[in-house]
């Protein structure tokens, strides 16, 4: 017999006969009632089940996570809370839980006990829906470019360019590291190596993604990326996917109104396609906020803030405005917010992102012209020789959500910025030939996936928001 989703049987408009659900067990009561989900819908079906005839033996395997099958009718509920309900004909376990392992009492495990928990965190209801709002985000970005006819180029993830991500990358050989075959003078000679080059995991897909974008116009791609960071924040992960969109005469301008509106369309198609599951997070976090005092609270509900972010611009400051009003705040030294810096040329630290947007503006920013030592090399210089045609996104709880740049199109200047930079311009001779055969303006940005995912849930810690987080001394599961 063919199985119905629970997510249908409970939008169902009218009582059904004969139907299959299965799923696993979340709570069992009184010997009858068994609250069943299937993972389509934060919500569990209730099946009312006889088990008056069942031996004991029987009752005790229907523990919280066994797998199961029930065949009945779907009929109106009595209880408050759901339309519907299985009163249950048939009633068979598919697969056995370890009650010792997934307590029969569902008691709310914290994040840090479920990510050393593999089989409980998929089945909590706060993962479910933070894995149902990052697939329907995935599928908002892939439908936003879509529609504006972007095309989806797919960059490599082995790289023999390390131009970008120095100390940051991981390296990629066939080889066994003490099998490594040394040159003359003791250093690795990767001529032997299997790409008979130094290769590395990808950092960013930019540099090939500008080349496909100067020829057909606008792209983007949305892959894994790898980064050693050695640090151990909540907002890094040593794998992570990131989006990055390229276009083809398009100035910063125009690259901030294009990364605003993506981000606005992906928000709104998330509050719109997954309402249960961020009411649902809404009120998970509105309780963990009650236990916190009062100065530590949120100011806005989770839906109020998406709605926060939908109805306003994003504000757009320079850096060299931005440093004025960080030096203005220094002395008003809140505990929350005290600052080391700030001189004009510093790269500014997430506390300071998170001041300029939770504190002063209270509004998404985008600051943009940055110092041009503080920023990549590709970056358009601008005139006054100092700055770059740099932005940089920042949003509440998270700082940096997008990076972005209008991009170098002249040949000599990027080159001589590469030379000052000591970056081998042998190397990136596929990228420099951009600049060479017909180059024009061009622009993108890159935004981090799992941030935007961040950002929606209202979660904090970025390892809650991917299925299996890479961080330093943690690659278990
Ligand atoms: P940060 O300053 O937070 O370290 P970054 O400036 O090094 O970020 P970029 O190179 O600008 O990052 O990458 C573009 C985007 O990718 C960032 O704006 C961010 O959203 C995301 N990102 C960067 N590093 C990570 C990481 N380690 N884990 C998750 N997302 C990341
Ligand atoms: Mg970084
Ligand atoms: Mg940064
Ligand atoms: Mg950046």
């Amino acid at each position: 017999m063919k199985h119905t989703k629970i997510k249908d049987l409970l939008a169902a408009t009218q009582p059904m006969k004969d139907i299959n659900a299965k799923g696993w067990v979340r709570t069992f009561r009184n010997n009858q009632f068994i609250a069943l989900n299937d993972g389509s819908t934060i919500h569990n079906i209730q099946c009312v089940v006889d088990f008056e005839n069942s031996p004991e033996a029987e009752l005790k395997r229907i523990t919280t996570g066994a797998a199961v099958s029930v065949i009945g009718d779907l009929v109106e509920s009595q209880g408050a809370g759901q339309k519907f309900e299985i009163q249950a004909r048939s009633f068979e376990i598919l697969g056995d839980s370890d009650a010792e392992k997934f307590p029969m009492q569902p008691k709310k495990h914290s994040l840090e006990f479920l990510r050393e928990n593999a089989h409980l965190r998929v089945r909590t209801n706060a993962f479910g829906a933070i894995m149902r709002v990052r697939s329907v985000l995935s599928y908002a970005v892939h439908k936003y470019f879509q529609d504006k006819g972007f095309v989806y180029v797919n960059t490599p993830i082995i790289t023999g360019a390390d131009a970008e991500g120095a100390g940051e990358m991981f390296q990629v050989t066939s080889l066994p590291l003490d099998h490594l075959p040394k040159t003359e003078d003791g250093n690795i000679n990767y001529k032997e190596d299997f790409f008979g080059k130094h290769t590395n995991l990808t950092v960013s897909g930019q540099l090939e993604g500008e080349t496909f974008a100067m020829a057909l116009g606008q792209i983007y791609t949305f892959g894994p990326t790898f980064r050693a960071e050695n640090s151990n924040t909540s907002r890094h992960l040593a794998e992570f996917w990131m989006i990055e969109p390229e276009v083809a005469f398009n100035d910063l301008n125009d690259n901030m109104d294009l990364a605003e509106d993506f981000i606005q369309y992906v928000v709104k198609y998330a509050v719109d396609h997954c309402k249960d599951d961020l009411k649902f997070l809404e009120t998970r976090l509105l309780e963990e906020e009650k236990s916190k005092p009062q100065a530590e609270r949120s100011e806005m509900a989770l839906l109020e803030k998406l709605d926060f972010v939908l109805n306003h611009s994003f504000k757009r400051v320079s850096y060299t405005e931005a440093i004025d009003i960080l030096k203005d705040s220094t002395p008003n030294k809140k505990k929350k917010f005290q600052y080391l810096i700030t001189e004009w040329g510093a790269d500014l630290q997430s506390e300071h992102e998170r001041f300029l947007v939770e504190k002063h503006f209270k509004s998404p920013v985008i600051l943009y012209d940055y110092p041009a030592n503080i920023k990549a090399f590709y970056m358009r210089l601008n005139e006054d020789g100092k700055t770059v045609r740099a932005m940089d996104i920042l949003f509440p709880g998270i700082g940096e959500i997008v990076g972005g740049s209008q991009r170098e199109e002249r040949y000599d200047v990027l080159v001589e910025k590469m030379r000052k930079l000591g970056i081998d311009e042998e190397e990136l001779w596929w990228y420099l030939d951009t600049r060479r055969f017909g180059s024009a303006v061009h622009s993108g940005f890159g935004l981090g996936f799992e941030r935007l995912v961040l950002f929606v849930t209202g979660m904090t810690n970025i390892r809650d928001v991917i299925p299996f987080p890479r961080t330093p001394q943690n690659a278990e599961f």
